[in-house]
């Protein structure tokens, strides 16, 4: 592994033209990443380039511009599937995110998969896109909700999960990292324990595309569900991943254009993989500025980069806990670029608040995830959360700030 420099840092940094910019008369900290990231210069051109030059609407048109831009999509769908490791292009759905990917998976799970007095297995940090839809969908088709409880540390209890799973339910749903705690899940193992017993699992991968290598294949999920504006993209594009066998047995989500082979008023078929599940006009420009996002990337060694977050966040978190009353929520052993804390006597949204008037950009609540606060009985928490971009003195930004608005509430 080669060692990403702070000198690297600074040059791929320099590339984000929204951190270069001050608030309140200071520069900004953008330290909300887990809500979502900023984009690149590659990636705001690519956008720029095909609304100036290339638009048009793709996969119907003879013209020289629909073929050159529905080439440009369909190779950007090999992009992505090459970025997981997936084993063939049409595994790739492209979506608007990860909340519409787990939509449309329980919108066609439901109509085959789970039966009255079956189970979905979920755990008990997953964010609301990856908890109400199942919850939902249960209660359609009376089918029941387990949750795989958490420990006081912030991790899945893998001893409940083993016990859960022998009830046998239809679908395992886990997040890979935890929005809210930091937490990453040992999802290889917990998808080998999942199989053991023949259950397919879905990875709701929306923290952890931008922040380590994920390989499909190897991980062995069924399902792998992430947004493209976590991840440096624009927003209003996400996918889908599932295995070809599962595509073929899934029944259409959404009807309409495209997804379409015949149509008469008596009945339908529909298209082949994977535009069986693209109903309509696509989002082009944020497929290919998704591509372009995942170029950017492409150019650094992916475990520099997660070594070099990984020092931010040890960094944070050291510093951190040198605030009288402050206590994290979530302490996993192993952690992502997430940081959540309160710190006695103090509201995390006045915190938050104040931070913001320094020019330190942090989330405060419960992070769509209220199970969560619930669990760890806090109003909500305050959340630092990294990317590979963020530098040793914004952190020293975040902690004085905090410092001092700690200082100012008690
Ligand atoms: N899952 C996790 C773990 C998340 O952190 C988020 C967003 O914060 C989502 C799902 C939903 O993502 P989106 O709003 O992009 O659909």
């Amino acid at each position: 592994m080669t060692k990403f420099t702070a000198g690297e840092m600074l040059e791929l940094r320099a590339q984000f033209p929204a951190l270069h910019q001050n608030v309140y008369g200071k520069p900004l900290v953008y330290l909300d990443n887990a809500a979502t990231t900023q984009k690149p210069q590659s990636v705001i051109d690519r956008i720029v380039a095909y609304y100036s030059h290339e638009n048009t609407n793709i996969h119907r048109g003879v013209h020289y511009l629909s073929q050159q831009a529905t080439e440009a999509y369909e190779n950007a769908r090999k992009t992505v599937a090459d970025f997981i490791n997936a084993a063939v292009a049409h595994e790739i759905i492209f979506t608007r995110g990860t909340t519409e990917s787990v939509n449309l998976l329980a919108g066609s799970l439901k109509q085959f998969l789970l039966q009255e007095g079956d189970s979905v297995l979920i755990s008990g940090m997953e964010h609301h896109s990856n908890l109400v839809p199942w919850q939902q969908i249960c209660l359609q088709n009376k089918t029941k909700l387990l949750v795989a409880e958490l420990t006081n540390k912030g991790e899945i209890d893998l001893e409940q999960f083993k016990q859960l799973l022998s009830q046998k339910p239809k679908l395992v749903a886990i997040t890979h990292i935890s929005n809210a705690l930091g937490t990453i899940n040992p999802v290889k193992e917990m998808i080998r324990l999942a199989h053991d017993f023949g259950i397919p699992v879905l990875v709701d991968g929306a923290q952890s595309v931008a922040h380590t290598t994920v390989d499909v294949q190897d991980l062995d999920c069924d399902f792998f569900v992430f947004s493209g504006h976590k991840m440096f993209a624009p927003m209003g594009i996400g996918v889908l991943y599932a295995k070809t066998e599962w595509l073929e047995k899934m029944p259409p989500w959404q009807f309409g254009g495209e997804m379409v082979d015949q149509v008469s008023f008596e009945e339908t078929t529909f298209n082949q993989l994977p535009f069986k599940f693209e109903a309509g006009t696509p989002y082009v420009a944020g497929v290919l500025g998704l591509e372009a996002a995942i170029k950017f990337i492409r150019q650094y060694d992916m475990k520099s980069l997660e070594a070099y977050e990984n020092g931010i966040v040890r960094q944070a978190l050291e510093m951190l806990q040198t605030i009288p009353g402050m206590r994290f929520i979530g302490e996993p052993i192993h952690r992502a670029g997430v940081i959540s804390f309160v710190v006695d006597g103090t509201h995390p949204s006045d915190i938050g608040t104040l931070v913001d008037k320094m020019s330190v950009a942090v989330r405060t609540g419960h992070h769509c995830a209220q199970p969560v606060m619930t669990r760890f009985d806090v109003p909500g928490t305050v959340r630092a959360s990294f990317a590979f971009y963020n530098t040793e003195e914004e952190v020293e930004k975040l902690v004085k700030a905090v410092e001092k608005a700690v200082s100012m509430l008690r």
